[in-house]
């Protein structure tokens, strides 16, 4: 049914890069005989879900949207994707990205296009946009992504489904290709809350194999879908209303009617006062590419994937492989980020990027002394068209304003859909809760289903 449901729309979403048609049905048969043999079997038996090309698997290719891992087979599976296959999951293919994970919209895979489900002409966002688009076409019921600055939340929203970035430290990044070590966290996609959460209890948890997963004595994993329906009791609710004005006046009028649902719901709504979040994109933009500069440098020719064919020597075997396979946005990256490590410019830019995050955090501890959970927009904007931003990066990385500081501060957040523009595209809420409080964050959302 699921290949079904691929075969019909997958040539016009375009979310995969590659599938495994052979593999999942059998495995499918499997389960299906284990259960009917009466053998245990796990809490996503048969579920088929769709991972992106970020997370490395023993089977298919791991290309993260790029030239240089096109041809890349990974020696292990990512424990994200292990627990999945304990659980009983079926994974169905591996979705479209933006290259390295860097960008918003999916236009930056050198190796698939994608489009909004919604909308042909529109982008699915990004950088998950391949997953996104996948559980919003029913290409499958649930998906995994990997947000570094909103890459689950923005596509989600972009797309009209859930989307969930964990506390960083909740799910191991072993497996997941690096783009930003400080920030990376891999996380679900669903059409509902409840979807989340089971996936949650599943990639959730402590994991030697990654010294930034979080020791589950200091912060115990929960059945995330344990008492999800039941409704978060004396909720005080705290909106930025200064900050949030930057939105589109459709996104903020969801932004009104998703307020008033929590206030019908009993919730207190509390303004907050967050005064460094205008320095977000700028600080972001310094971390991030200095951190993917440094992950980026294992990529010489030699250890892993693209080698140019006829190098003269061996500097060229570096700097041709490495110019002939990297993609134009992730060179500027390399380019920005080395900049601002390179001795004489460190103080100036790393340094103070680094203050500026811990100001970010500052900001949210002090929220929450005075509320549960803060609500905000996912994203500026509903999905754009393609090609709108793609000849300039900045306006496409002041997208992300809404979404980069939970990944800064360390903060889980969600976006589920809180209604339409009028166009019909979807807009997304999001809600963000201190670290490690996943349980109370999707109750929080299931809240406004
Ligand atoms: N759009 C942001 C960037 O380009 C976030 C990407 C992400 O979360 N992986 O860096």
């Amino acid at each position: 049914e699921t290949f079904a449901q691929i075969d019909r729309l997958e040539p016009t979403v375009g979310a995969f890069l590659s599938l495994f048609r052979d593999e999942a049905t059998a495995r499918a048969r499997d389960v299906d005989c284990r259960i009917a043999a009466g053998e245990p079997v796990g809490p996503l038996a048969g579920v088929p879900i769709a991972v992106k090309d970020v997370l490395c698997t023993t089977f298919g290719a791991t290309t993260c949207g790029s030239r240089m891992l096109e041809r890349f087979h990974s020696p292990y599976d990512a424990t994200a994707i292990r627990k999945l296959l304990d659980a009983g999951a079926v994974i169905v293919g591996k979705t479209n990205m933006d290259e390295f994970a860097m960008g918003s919209s999916t236009e930056n895979s050198a190796l698939g296009r994608t489009v909004n489900p919604w909308a042909p002409d529109r982008v699915p966002g990004g950088s998950s946009g391949g997953s996104a688009a996948a559980v919003a076409a029913r290409l499958c019921p649930v998906a995994l992504g990997s947000d570094t600055g909103g890459s689950i939340r923005q596509p989600a929203s972009f797309c009209g489904v859930v989307g969930l970035k964990p506390t960083y430290g909740r799910v191991s990044r072993y497996g997941l290709v690096a783009y930003g070590s400080s920030l990376d966290q891999i996380g679900p996609f669903g059409r509902t809350v409840a979807d989340v959460a089971l996936l949650m209890s599943v990639i959730a948890g402590h994991d030697p194999a990654d010294s930034t997963s979080v020791d589950e004595n200091v912060a115990p994993v929960r059945d995330y879908l344990d008492g999800l329906d039941t409704p978060v009791e004396g909720l005080r609710v705290g909106v930025a209303p200064a900050f949030n004005a930057g939105a589109e006046a459709s996104v903020r009028a969801a932004l009104d009617a998703a307020l008033d649902v929590y206030r019908g719901a009993g919730a207190q709504i509390v303004e907050i006062d967050m005064p460094h979040l205008d320095y977000a994109i700028a600080a972001y933009y310094v971390i991030a590419t200095a951190e993917a500069s440094s992950n980026l440098s294992r990529y010489d020719g030699v250890h892993y994937g693209y080698r140019t064919p006829d190098p003269a020597d061996y500097v060229e075997v570096y700097t041709k492989s490495r110019e002939e396979a990297f993609g134009q946005e992730v060179k500027r990256r390399i380019m920005l980020g080395t900049y601002a490590l390179s001795s004489g410019y460190y103080d100036a830019y790393y340094l103070k990027a680094l203050k500026v995050r811990n100001l970010i955090r500052g900001d949210f501890v002090q929220a929450f002394q005075k509320c549960d959970a803060i609500v905000m927009p996912v994203a500026p904007t509903t999905a754009f068209k393609i090609g709108e931003k793609v000849d300039d990066p900045l306006k496409m990385y002041l997208g992300d304003i809404y979404t980069i500081s939970a990944n800064l501060a360390g903060i889980p957040g969600i976006s589920v859909p809180c209604g339409l523009d009028e166009n019909s595209l979807p807009i997304g809420l999001q809600v963000l809760t201190p670290a490690f409080s996943e349980a109370k964050l999707l109750r929080i959302a299931r809240m406004h289903e």
